[in-house]
C-alpha cells in the first residue's frame, strides 16, 4: 500500500529509526497495530491536529488522555508562558506548587494529601513502593488488563489457566519481581478473596477502576466494593490508578463516581494540563510514611516544576467550572448515539461503549469486562477502519485496544462530522471482510 499523502511523515519516520529505537520514543506511536507509517504531528489546535504533511484531522486520542481541554487551550498556554517568564525549575518549593497541590486535595473528599512526580508511572511505582512499606507486606496483586506504566514488577501479565502466579510482558524483570506480584482476571472477586485468603503477604490490590488501556472495560460497581471490602478485612491497601480516569469521569474520578474510598490514588495525564506531571495521595497517616517525614524514600529533581504546575493549575481550576463535565458528557453521549444509529442502521456487529467523556469501540458484539473476553479478531478490522479515517480526517489512537477522549474543544458540529466519517468507516471495515 501506498501512503502519497503521508510522505513527509514517511520519511521523517525514516530518518527517526537512525535515532530511536524503532523510530519513537513510547512504542505505541510506531503504529505496529495498523497500517502505514506514523503521522508526525506538527501542531494542535482545540479539537484538530495538523501533520507534516498538513493535512488535518479531528483527534480523538488528544495525547492519550491529558488534553480535556482540546490543545492550545488559551487559558493554559497563558499559564505556561507566564510561568516561563520567571524560569523554569528550580528543584526548590514554589507557590505555585502550592496552589495546584491545594486545588486537588481541597476539592477531592478521598485525600487528605499528595506528591507531585513527573508521569503516571513514577506515581503508581512510587505508590507501590509506600504500601509496602507502610503495610510491612511484599506482594502486589494486579488485574490483566490494567495497565500501570512501565514499573518493573507490574509488566506482569497472566500465565496460561485463569488463577495463577504471572509471566512477565518484557525481557529484562527479574524473576524475583515476578513472584511478588498476583495477576488476576478482572471481574471475579471470588478469586481475588481466595487469594487473600491464602496469603497474608499482599501489599496492595491496585485496579484502574476503570480499565481504559485495553479496550473500556466497565467494572461492576459491587466488584469494586467488594475489592474494598476485602482490602480493610486482610490489612492491605487498595489503589486506585487513576491516571486516565482522574479529572476525566469527573474532578474525583472513578473514586467519586462509584464513592469508594481508596487507601491510595495515582495520577497522571490530566494533571499536568499536556505537561509532564504524575501524583500520588491519599489518607494523611498513610502519606506520613514518604520521606522526609516517613522511611519510605522518594525524590525528584524535576517533581513539581513550576511550569508544569502552572499548566495543571490552569486545567484542572477550568474542570471545577459548575457545568464542565456534565456538558462534556452529554456532549459526548450525542456523538456516541450517533455513532450508535449508524451501528444499527448498517446492522454492524459490534457496539460502542462510554463512560463519560471515554468511548471505545468494541468490534464485536460480545460483553466485556474481562481482557481475555476481547475479540482479537476485531483488531484487523481496526487497521482497516483507521486507514479509512486517517483519509477522511478524523485521528484515533492507533490500536484497537485503545480507548478515543473528547475535550471540552469538540464542538457538535465537529462530532457530527466525525460520527459519519466513523460509521462509514466502520462499514468499510466491517463490509471488506464479509
Ligand atoms: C498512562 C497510564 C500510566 C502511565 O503513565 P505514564 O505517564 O505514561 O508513565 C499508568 N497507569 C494508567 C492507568 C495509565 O493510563
Amino acid at each position: 500500500m501506498r501512503y502519497p499523502e503521508r510522505e513527509q511523515s514517511a520519511q521523517l519516520f525514516e530518518e527517526a529509526k537512525t535515532y530511536f529505537p524503532g523510530g519513537v520514543n513510547s512504542p505505541v506511536r510506531a503504529f505496529k497495530s495498523v497500517d502505514g507509517p506514523p503521522l508526525f504531528i506538527k501542531k494542535g489546535t482545540g479539537a484538530k491536529i495538523f501533520c507534516e504533511d498538513n493535512n488535518e484531522y479531528i483527534d480523538f486520542c488528544g495525547s492519550w488522555g491529558p488534553l480535556i481541554l482540546g490543545h492550545d487551550h488559551p487559558i493554559v498556554r497563558r499559564a505556561i508562558i507566564e510561568a516561563v517568564s520567571n524560569g523554569t525549575s528550580f528543584g526548590a518549593p514554589t507557590r505555585k506548587g502550592n496552589l495546584l497541590g491545594s486545588l486537588i486535595v481541597d476539592n477531592h473528599r478521598y485525600l487528605d494529601q499528595i506528591r507531585f512526580v513527573s508521569s503516571g508511572t513514577e506515581a503508581v511505582m512510587s505508590a507501590i513502593r509506600l504500601a509496602r512499606g507502610y503495610t510491612g507486606k511484599n506482594k502486589i496483586l494486579k488485574f490483566e488488563g490494567c495497565y500501570h506504566g512501565h514499573v518493573d514488577s507490574l509488566l506482569v501479565k497472566a500465565g496460561s489457566g485463569l488463577a495463577t502466579f504471572g509471566v512477565s510482558s518484557s525481557a529484562g524483570i527479574p524473576q524475583g519481581f515476578i513472584e511478588e506480584t498476583l495477576v488476576l482476571p478482572l471481574d471475579r472477586e471470588d478469586l481475588v478473596a481466595e487469594y487473600m485468603k491464602n496469603d497474608n503477604d499482599i501489599a496492595a490490590i491496585i485496579i484502574e477502576p476503570i480499565p481504559a488501556n485495553n479496550g473500556l472495560l466497565l467494572q461492576r460497581p459491587a466488584y469494586l466494593s467488594t475489592l474494598r471490602n476485602l482490602c480493610s478485612e486482610h490489612n492491605c491497601l487498595l489503589i486506585f490508578d487513576e491516571v486516565i480516569s482522574g479529572f476525566r469521569v469527573g474532578f474525583e474520578g472513578a473514586a467519586g463516581l462509584y464513592g469508594i474510598k481508596p487507601d491510595l490514588l495515582t495520577f497522571g495525564k490530566i494533571i499536568g494540563g499536556g505537561l509532564p506531571v504524575g501524583a500520588f495521595g491519599g489518607r494523611r497517616e498513610i502519606m506520613q510514611h514518604i520521606s522526609p517525614e516517613g522511611d519510605v524514600y522518594q525524590a525528584g529533581t524535576l517533581s513539581a516544576n513550576p511550569v508544569a504546575m502552572a499548566a495543571g493549575f490552569a486545567t484542572l481550576s477550568h474542570l471545577l467550572k459548575d457545568t464542565f463535565y456534565t456538558t462534556l458528557e452529554s456532549k459526548t453521549t450525542l456523538f456516541v448515539e450517533n455513532v450508535r444509529t449508524g451501528i444499527g442502521q448498517n446492522k454492524l456487529p459490534m457496539q460502542i461503549i462510554q463512560q463519560g467523556s471515554i468511548f471505545w469501540l468494541n468490534l464485536s458484539l460480545d460483553e466485556v469486562r474481562r481482557a481475555d473476553q476481547i475479540d482479537g479478531e476485531g483488531m484487523e478490522k481496526f487497521k482497516k477502519l483507521h486507514h479509512f479515517l486517517l483519509k477522511n480526517g478524523v485521528y484515533l489512537g492507533p490500536s484497537g485496544y485503545e480507548v478515543g477522549f473528547i475535550s471540552e474543544a469538540h464542538d457538535e458540529e465537529t462530532l457530527q462530522q466525525a460520527s459519519k466519517v466513523i460509521v462509514q468507516g466502520l462499514s468499510y471495515a466491517f463490509n471488506v471482510n464479509t
